[in-house]
């Protein structure tokens, strides 16, 4: 399974860092990607939510950043490498 997601992963990561919206974390062991909000988002102007308002405001996270996934790759080597990256 492990062996499947991180090819998944890093076409997943080379298409998004090109997007730049990604707070990108990377050490000998891994690579994470985090989503953050957008300078351009119209919702939230990069601020990544805004408060409700009511009785008990809440922090709404604006969906430009929370409906998209992090993304974790593990540099460390695996038991059964799948198709290496060409670079
Ligand atoms: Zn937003």
């Amino acid at each position: 399974m492990a062996a499947v997601a991180v090819p998944l992963a890093l076409a997943a990561a080379t298409a998004v860092l090109k997007a730049g919206h990604w707070k990108l974390y990377a050490d000998r062991h891994r690579i994470h990607l985090t989503p953050v909000a957008r300078r351009s988002c119209p919702d939230c102007r990069g601020t990544g939510g805004w408060w409700t308002g009511g009785p008990f405001p809440e922090m709404e996270a604006c969906g430009c950043w929370a409906e998209r996934p992090e993304l974790c790759i593990r540099l460390l080597p695996l038991p059964a490498p799948a198709d290496e990256p060409p670079f």
